[in-house]
């Protein structure tokens, strides 16, 4: 590839990613060399690298293959005389809670192994203060703020659940540094579930069961992240179990979280899901529009200050509680973005603009609804249980709801009826044609289908 054809391939860019990105991106990047496959350019810092890198590659790659050349790797070089901005917006990044990070307060004082939990931290940003209330949430909230007022222990354990990006693990770092503030001799141990059996296992090879039972059972909090990833590991889950048990009997507050309520959890020995819903089990919401723009505005201070110089047009936080919807994540990398652009080009972000630099993150949020979304919207609608949607119980109870499942997933998905049925328990792909018509007749025949399915339908696509 040569200079000029270069031009042409950042020409046709310049169509496909929008003359806002065009400028910011595509423009400034100086054509050095093409060898093999590898395409490099000079650049002003590092920070613009990677971002184009990031978001750009395919693209480039895309346009290059039309010209019939190969690119598959960018590299950059950066030139000297770096400018003092690109380098500023570069460094901060929010911090994100990192699940599978074990986290101890007081390791001093942890017993036996402590150089186990020895560098271990709580995100300092996820706390009570940070966290914004609202309908979907603010009973788990309640709950949190019980649990972290550190009384006598009135429901053990307590259970989160809710989809992904929702505060679960925000609230449980925030219980955590409450109870730390509060009795600072209190020890508070939390952990993903999936050290949990990642150190299980390790204690069963290094033969030091003890070790690892004392340290689970010598805190007086315990909270394990994400607890489905013990599910269907048989040997964690019984210690688990054991571990669960002794805490209990000594009145030692447990705090769990999952995406799915206890008996939804794939592979959750019976026993253990009794106990679980023994406690108190608060699922959080979806978010809703008002808390998606409250934690917005709540974070743009925080964000104005990592991100000097940034200005973001009225308007643009609506916007982005209005289109992006899924998780409060997807919300703070959008955030993010738009700072660092704005920060980045010395210029006020304007709603136009916003579109066109989340353009990759919008387009996920336009995107069909999965047939998981559907099984357990539908489930919620008929108050039953994903697993009796999933199962092959006859009782109409249960059998009506799974074709109306069904036929939302031929009708909202472009899954094929054999993908289709493999989501339904394996299923064979006639089971479910046969469900998908006998919806698409009882909605001609029956005003209560019809509407079920219609309001299922809207929350489905209004999610
Ligand atoms: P989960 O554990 O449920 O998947 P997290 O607790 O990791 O979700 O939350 C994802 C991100 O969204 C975190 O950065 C968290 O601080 C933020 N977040 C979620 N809910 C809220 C809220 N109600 N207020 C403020 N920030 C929130
Ligand atoms: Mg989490």
């Amino acid at each position: 590839m040569t200079a000029e054809i270069w031009e042409k391939i950042r020409q046709e860019l310049k169509a496909k990613i929008g003359h806002n990105n065009y400028t910011t991106w595509i423009e400034p990047l100086k054509f050095e060399a093409f060898s093999g496959d590898s395409l490099s350019f000079r650049v002003q810092s590092n920070f613009m690298g990677n971002w184009v890198d990031r978001y750009f590659r395919d693209a480039i790659c895309r346009e290059a293959a039309a010209f019939g050349i190969t690119v598959t790797r960018l590299s950059f070089i950066v030139e000297k005389g770096v400018s003092a901005d690109a380098a500023a917006v570069a460094k901060p990044s929010p911090k994100v809670a990192d699940a599978t990070t074990p986290v101890a307060i007081r390791p001093d004082r942890s017993p036996s192994k402590p150089a186990a939990v020895d560098s271990l931290r709580l995100d300092e940003n996820q706390t009570f203060d940070t966290f914004v209330v609202g309908k979907p949430n603010e009973l788990a909230h309640a709950a949190a703020r019980r649990v972290a007022d550190g009384g006598p222990v009135t429901f053990n354990p307590l259970f989160l659940y809710g989809g992904v990006g929702l505060g679960k693990t925000h609230l449980m770092h925030a219980i955590a540094w409450e109870l730390q503030a509060r009795n600072p001799a209190a020890r508070v141990l939390y952990i993903s579930a999936e050290v949990f059996m990642y150190r299980f296992i390790q204690a069963l090879r290094e033969k030091d069961m003890m070790g690892f039972k004392e340290l689970f059972r010598s805190v007086d909090v315990l909270m394990v992240d994400d607890i489905k990833f013990i599910a269907g590991k048989d040997n964690t889950q019984e210690e688990f179990f054991h571990t669960f048990n002794a805490l209990v009997d000594q009145k030692k507050q447990i705090i769990l979280s999952s995406d799915a309520a206890p008996g939804d959890i794939d592979g959750l020995e019976k026993r253990i899901v009794s106990r679980l819903n023994s406690g108190l089990v608060i699922d959080i919401h979806p978010t809703s529009y008002e808390l998606r723009l409250g934690i917005l505005q709540r974070k743009e201070e925080i964000f104005a200050n990592q991100f000097p110089g940034a200005r973001i047009a009225d308007g643009v936080m609506e916007f982005l509680a209005h289109r992006i919807t899924q998780n409060v994540r997807e919300l703070e990398g959008a955030m993010t973005r738009l700072f660092a652009h704005s920060s980045f080009l010395g210029r006020e972000v304007e709603v136009n603009m916003a579109q066109e630099f989340l353009y990759d993150l919008l387009k996920d949020a336009d995107r069909k609804v999965t047939i998981d979304e559907i099984q357990r919207k539908v489930a919620d609608h008929y108050t039953i249980r994903v697993s009796d949607l999933l199962s092959h119980k006859r009782n109409r109870v249960f059998a009506r709801p799974r074709q109306v499942a069904m036929f939302l997933a031929k009708e909202m998905t472009d899954r094929s009826l054999p993908e289709i049925a493999r989501k339904f328990g394996g299923r064979d792909h006639t089971t479910i044609m046969y469900g998908v018509r006998r919806v698409e007749q009882l909605i001609d025949s029956d005003q209560g289908i019809a509407e079920d399915v219609d309001l299922l339908r809207r929350a489905l696509k209004a999610q």
